[in-house]
């Protein structure tokens, strides 16, 4: 554990902790604890430092635990052989499993991180990635079948990500074509799906999913949409290994119902979650701008929107959906 790591896990408990007892504690000068501070602080971590007093962070934390989330994992999935990695920090954990899975590519192998110094989002965008309190999982799934067959599978997961967040009780997220994740309005959670494959398969897919549980208000004022964060929603603290685990066990469901039944399994339970169904959007082409009513998604994860009396089917890619007023 670095020292890093070592200072939010002594400050996690959310209590004070003086400069001199963190110095003790880690065997470093008092000056070299204020700036492993200033560096938590520089990615995110909301501490207050009191004359008299010393270091306190502005809500206790759970820090990610390898062990509770393969345990609670186990206890609800008996067939789960994923190897769950921890990481404290990483560059993004899409890149991450990308790397480490070259060699030896395992159905279920899943990475999670504190911190992603370039957390990425579709098309070159970024996922901002504040440290200690949010999810950044990556999970590798391989598939018999080829790329084109897989359209509708980060639709798909998607539908897991919302199922994991309502069992938090944030009864209120749903989805917005391809795989965000909105509540009132509000980007909660985003979605990068990676795919690589022989067009005949198999296909590796690498799934990666960022969900904001704590966002400080730093990080918020990065993001150039609206954005809230779990925590923010329910007014109280989430567990994040539980809601890791519960995530892990919804996203295995969903891939087994995928690999047998296709995204057609899933469509009822998209429309039920479309935050936009039946309402004016716009959709970004790299053509130019069409406004239309969402009508849903046809068998193959396809966006169905009505413009000039008839259904035009878009496939995901560099398209972008945003509601209009009505
Ligand atoms: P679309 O998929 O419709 O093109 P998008 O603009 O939301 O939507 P994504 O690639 O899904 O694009 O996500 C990246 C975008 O999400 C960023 O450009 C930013 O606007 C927003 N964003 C970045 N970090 C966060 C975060 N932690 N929470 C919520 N939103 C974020």
């Amino acid at each position: 554990m670095g020292k890093d790591a070592q200072i939010l896990a002594i400050l996690a408990d959310g209590q004070f902790h003086s400069g001199q007892e963190l110095a003790n504690h880690m065997g470093l000068s008092r000056s070299g604890v204020w700036k492993l501070i200033q560096n938590l602080q520089s990615k995110g971590v909301e501490i207050y430092a009191v004359q008299g007093k010393g270091y306190r962070l502005s809500q206790p934390v759970e820090l990610l635990s390898k062990e509770q989330i393969q345990n609670e994992v186990a206890a609800r999935i008996t067939d789960f052989s994923g190897d769950i990695s921890v990481l404290w920090e990483t560059e993004s954990t899409n890149r991450y499993l990308t790397q480490s899975s070259a060699k030896a590519a395992v159905s279920g192998m899943t990475c999670l991180a504190e911190w992603q110094s370039a957390g990425r989002g579709r098309r070159g965008r970024t996922w901002i990635s504040p440290l200690g309190g949010n999810i950044y999982l990556s999970q590798l799934w391989r598939f018999n079948s080829g790329p084109a067959q897989l359209s509708g599978l980060s639709l798909a997961a998607a539908i897991a990500v919302v199922k994991a967040i309502h069992q938090c009780g944030a009864t209120g997220a749903g989805l917005k074509w391809p795989n965000d994740i909105l509540i009132d309005g509000q980007k909660l959670a985003g979605i990068l799906l990676e795919i690589n494959g022989e067009s005949n398969g198999p296909s590796n897919v690498i799934v990666g999913i960022g969900i904001n549980v704590r966002l400080p208000e730093s990080s918020l004022q990065e993001i150039d949409q609206p954005a809230t964060s779990l925590e923010a929603v329910l007014g109280h603290k989430i567990q994040r290994n539980q809601f890791v685990s519960y995530l892990v066990c919804e996203l295995f469901e969903v891939y087994q119902e995928f690999n047998d039944r296709g995204f057609s399994a899933f469509i009822e339970q998209w429309l039920d979650l479309d935050v936009y169904l039946n309402q004016k959007v716009n959709l970004s082409l790299p053509t130019g701008n069409i406004s239309g009513i969402n009508r849903g998604v046809d068998n193959s994860g396809a966006l169905q929107v009505e413009h000039g009396g008839q259904v035009y089917s878009y496939q995901s890619g560099e398209l972008s959906l945003r509601a209009l007023p009505n």
